[in-house]
């Protein structure tokens, strides 16, 4: 018997037929033994929906007014699927953040966890009934209530599981799972049976959106075992955890990839020293954050210099850029928003050599030229042709084995060799 938090997303929540499914799973959870916290998000596009009223009225309502409308849209959901556990002659109660204890910053709108309270929630569980908590928000200390940025039922989920003890955090989406890549990019891409925190975080900041990133950071943090599932189909989604217990780690756990990225370049940059921290310092003085960055080699007196920012930073960074063109005397300044990063991470890489040039290999069999390059001890990620993208996703998630039918021919090769 174990204590567990299961984290209901939107669809998941997103009517009263999907509310009684999601009851019909926490009962049964209960009646495998455990004890069971649940953590809601609002109805699905219920959030984006209130959003949308407060726009009407002002583009730009107040940060206070505008958490106490959004707030609302979780505890729908959480009383809606007591009244479901009631029916069904289960013990069940409701909570908004701030009576599950949850006390946060002052800062609305994006608000962090500071402290939780569990004694309310125990007690409940204890006593065998279901505490129901409302996702995405808490309260400050003065008692305003707050929300935690958009996803945010992620990290309450995890940070409630973490000040529980709970023995895993389930994340129920519409998903089944963290897969090798996005399958609508790869057909064959395949459910990872489990990933590593780190691995899985490299993955989420690398684009891929299953779990909101903090949540991840969280659970690392506090190590707690996170689990993502499908609320609409039975299975064992993807354990994410500290480490693989099986001995055989494969050396890459997937294939991540972003549109999200511009390159800038500037050219003919005067070769001396002191010039490339006052072009990024102009640009984080101007708080955009900067990702890949290379410079070429010089050419007599002078060198090119490009880095990636987000596209939306692109105009802010060229204005930034301007303002300082005369004073570091570069003679122009290019961007390009075509242009695609992809990137293979693994905790395997650390202990294997010749993972890069494996990769580089394939996109050079396809012709695809390598822009730009930045690693990690467990990532590589290029910079390509926005056009080139599913290509390169698709070749490198094959060359490195990961396409569901190579996993299948493994386990196959295996078998036979037993037999
Ligand atoms: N309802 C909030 C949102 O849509 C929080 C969440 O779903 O995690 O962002
Ligand atoms: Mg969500």
């Amino acid at each position: 018997m174990g204590l567990i938090v299961q984290k209901f997303g939107g669809t998941s929540v997103g009517s009263i037929e999907r509310i009684e499914a999601v009851a019909e799973r926490v009962c049964r959870t209960q009646a495998d033994g455990h004890q069971v916290a649940v953590v809601l998000s609002a109805m699905g596009g219920e959030t984006d929906r209130l959003l949308d009223l407060a726009h009407q009225i002002q583009p730009d309502p107040a940060p206070r007014e505008l958490d106490m409308l959004l707030a609302t849209g979780e505890q729908v959901s959480i009383a809606l699927l007591c009244m479901a556990l009631r029916r069904r002659g289960r013990q069940a109660r409701s909570y908004t953040g701030a009576q599950a204890g949850i006390r946060t910053d002052a800062a609305h709108n994006r608000a962090r966890i500071q402290t939780i309270d569990p004694a309310a929630l125990r007690a409940d569980l204890q006593a065998g009934r279901i505490a129901v908590v409302a996702g995405f928000q808490g309260a400050d200390a003065a008692s305003n209530i707050t929300t935690l940025g958009r996803g945010g039922s992620d990290t309450s989920a995890v940070a409630l599981a973490a000040a529980l003890e709970a023995d895993e955090c389930q994340i129920y989406t519409d998903v089944d799972g963290v897969y090798t890549t996005d399958p609508r990019v790869c057909e064959s891409a395949a459910r990872l049976e489990q990933i590593t925190f780190e691995e899985m975080l490299e993955m989420a900041s690398q684009g891929a959106r299953v779990l909101q990133i903090r949540a991840v950071e969280f659970a690392g943090k506090y190590r707690v075992p996170l689990r993502v599932l499908s609320s609409f189909t039975e299975g064992p989604g993807t354990l994410i955890s500290l480490e693989k217990p099986n001995m055989e780690k494969p050396i890459v756990s997937g294939v991540a990839f972003n549109r999200d990225e511009a390159k800038i370049s500037i050219l003919q940059v005067p070769e001396k020293p002191g010039v490339a921290a006052r072009i990024l310092g102009a640009v984080a003085e101007a708080n955009i954050e900067v990702d890949v960055i290379i410079q070429n080699t010089a050419h007599g007196a002078s060198n090119d210099l490009s880095f990636t920012v987000h596209r939306n930073d692109v105009p802010r960074t060229l204005t930034a850029l301007e303002s300082i063109k005369a004073e570091v005397g570069f003679a122009a300044i290019e961007a390009d928003d075509k242009i695609a990063k992809v990137s293979l991470v693994g905790v395997g890489m650390r202990s294997h050599a010749g993972v890069a040039s494996k990769m580089f290999g394939t996109l050079a069999e396809e012709g695809i030229n390598i822009q730009m390059i930045s690693t990690s001890e467990i990532k590589i990620a290029v910079i390509i042709d926005e056009r080139y993208l599913e290509l390169a996703v698709r070749s490198i998630h094959s060359a490195f084995g990961l396409d569901a039918q190579g996993i299948d021919n493994a386990v196959q090769e295996q078998e036979n060799e037993r037999i």
